[in-house]
């Protein structure tokens, strides 16, 4: 599911995990994924404010009150939703961080990375750890090493400049909102994360607030692969819109224009997995 908005939108539909632990939901990049939903269950908490998020917006649950599970809370869900669900006979492919916002910053994330990793290999050994983030807390050394321990680390990067990152995702890290970071020491992080890393990158075109927003413009895709190629990341998922945004701003790809970016990055010798 993803919603596109923009300030001038009359319809938001937020979609708020309502559970620190959920499904198992059949993923088609994941199989059976059990989410780990660190983020407070009410409201969304997230160092971006992408036009196309379908958690609402921050500033319009910042004034309230950030209220997580404990770590002793979250290690006693996860292993009662483990073992009921291994007393069913119920698949699990992987273990995976993602709920209301960015999931690292948890203040305890990465005794949350170990948690997640001592429980898979006592009741689902053949399961993976997943996370998907939106990278910026990479630029923490504590939160790069947790990152590390996971098998499949799921990156956001949906522009090739610093402008377009601003107008798409929304960087928070001015003023009270520090929890953002700058274009650079992103890019820097990305670059050092490497090969473990799976970059995943959302496209689309179109207008937002009559300014063009697109990653699919040359100015943007253009300089995007070469980030990727300084990266070298394991491999690139692209995704399409899930839906069309309320005032139909903004353009949902079709899979083959989807298939038609994936070459391109394809012939600069990077793998790319397509999600139309
Ligand atoms: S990074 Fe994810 S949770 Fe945060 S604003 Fe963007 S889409 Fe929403």
């Amino acid at each position: 599911m993803e919603l596109t908005h923009s300030s001038t939108f009359l319809l938001l539909i937020i979609m708020l995990f309502e559970n620190s632990i959920v499904g198992p939901i059949h993923s088609r990049r994941l199989g059976n994924s059990l989410g780990v939903n660190l983020l407070p269950l009410k409201h969304k908490h997230c160092s971006y404010d992408c036009i196309y998020c379908e958690c609402g917006w921050n500033k319009e649950t910042e004034q309230q009150e950030m209220v997580y599970a404990t770590p002793d809370e979250m290690r006693s869900l996860l292993e009662q939703r483990l073992q009921q669900l291994r007393n069913e006979g119920k698949p699990v492919d992987s273990l995976t961080f993602a709920g209301n916002g960015e999931p690292t910053l948890y203040p305890e994330f990465p005794a949350m990375v170990d948690l997640v990793c001592e429980m898979r290999d006592r009741y689902y050994p053949n399961a993976a750890t997943t996370l998907l983030t939106n990278a910026t807390q990479l630029t923490r050394p504590e939160i790069f090493s947790a990152i590390r321990k996971l098998d499949n680390p799921i990156l956001k990067l949906d522009s090739g400049t610093e402008r377009m990152r601003q107008l798409i995702n929304r960087n928070r890290e001015i003023g009270n909102h520090p929890e953002g970071c700058s274009w650079d020491d992103l890019i820097s992080s990305l670059i050092q994360f490497g090969s473990q890393g799976i970059i995943q990158t959302l496209l689309f075109d179109g207008t937002c607030d009559g300014e063009i927003v697109s990653n699919i413009i040359p100015s943007e895709f253009e300089p995007y692969t070469e980030i990727l190629q300084k990266i070298q990341p394991r491999y690139v998922m692209l995704y399409a819109l899930d839906r069309a945004t309320p005032e139909k701003a903004l353009r949902k790809l079709p899979a083959s224009e989807l298939e038609h970016y994936a070459e391109i990055i394809r012939s600069k010798g990077i793998e790319v997995k397509v999600y139309g």
